[in-house]
């Protein structure tokens, strides 16, 4: 049975890219003009904000969705598994020229994975669909934001949030440079080490704090980097920095992991939680998540984080 949406004022918005994920794994990649037998299929649902959106819900938030999908088999997927979550997907529109987006992973037996992503109607998102949306945005206590869709729709949903006194967390995943329209509008930045880098164009070499530090310098925002087995950091203008160090568990899959960690600590935060206080859940939060295989289906309720966390 579907649990219903749960609405009303606050919770968690999410602009959200869905991939559908079609998986094969092959004894090694096929090269050109060459048809090769694989061993093994599996499809996921998933994409940065939808997996995001359903660690979000499982920590207990409101949860909201903004996006579009395709008219086909694997929006069909989407929505179902959207409705079993309790999450609201009034605003996923459905979009028939395009289809939904889809991820063509291959991975060797090496574990090797290369992907080729078509995000389709995901880059289909427009200012007007966020437009469509502002309700949704308005009312609730945190905005969820990654680097997937198109920049204008981003900041569009970033500013109506900002204006509205609805924090804006911003997870820049994939690594990408953040325009200063949209790091304006951000509360909360969220990068993993790679994507702090990649944001700051600092190399290998650099201590991470440093770059932490210098990533902050002249801005008004909080920074959280995570550091996958390592925990995270949590820089906050004007208070010490905090290192939440990370939990020992027995790593099945890390993929989702920053995803988790993401929807889990806008779900506290909506909750009221201070940030240090979110920052530990998320990292309990990832570090289930971890010992899970799959994006979406690995995060966990908020009843088994509390059991890792004690
Ligand atoms: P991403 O998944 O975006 O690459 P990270 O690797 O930094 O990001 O992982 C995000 C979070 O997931 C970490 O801050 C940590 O809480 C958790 N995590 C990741 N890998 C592990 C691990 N091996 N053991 C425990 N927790 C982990």
């Amino acid at each position: 049975m579907n649990a219903a949406p749960r609405t009303g004022r606050g919770g968690v918005c999410v602009l959200a890219s869905f991939m559908y994920d079609l998986v094969a794994t092959a004894p090694r990649r096929p090269g050109p003009g060459e048809t090769l037998i694989g061993s093994h299929f599996a499809t996921f649902v998933g994409g940065k904000g939808f997996n995001q959106a359903v660690a979000a819900a499982r920590a207990g938030a409101a949860t909201t969705v903004i996006g579009r999908v395709g008219d086909d088999p694997f929006a069909a997927e989407f929505r179902e598994f959207l409705a079993g979550e309790g999450i609201a997907a009034a605003d996923v529109r459905t979009d028939p020229e395009h289809g939904t987006g889809v991820g063509l992973p291959v991975l060797d037996p090496a574990g090797q994975n290369s992907i080729i992503v078509i995000p389709r109607a995901n880059l289909a998102v427009t200012v007007a669909d966020v437009e469509a949306a502002r309700e949704r945005i308005e009312s609730a206590a945190v905005l969820l934001l990654q680097l997937e869709l198109p920049m204008d729709a981003t900041v569009h949903a970033a500013r109506i949030a900002r204006a509205a006194g609805v924090r804006v967390l911003l997870n820049p995943a994939p690594a990408a440079t953040v325009p200063t329209e949209l790091a304006d509008a951000v509360d909360v930045l969220i990068p993993n080490e790679g994507e702090l880098r990649q944001l700051t164009g600092a190399d290998a070499g650099q201590p991470v704090l440093d770059v932490a530090r210098r990533a902050l310098t002249g801005r008004t925002h909080a920074l959280i980097v995570t550091l996958g087995p390592d925990g995270a950091l949590v820089l906050e203008p004007g208070r010490p920095e905090v290192h939440v160090p990370g939990h020992r568990v027995d790593v099945v899959d890390t993929i989702g992991a920053g995803d988790a960690f993401c929807g889990s600590l806008g779900a506290r935060l909506a909750a009221g939680d201070v940030l240090t206080e979110a920052v530990a859940f998320a990292n309990a939060a990832a570090a289930v998540a971890v010992t899970r295989r799959g994006g979406a289906p690995s995060a966990p309720t908020r009843a088994e984080v509390l059991e890792l966390a004690g």
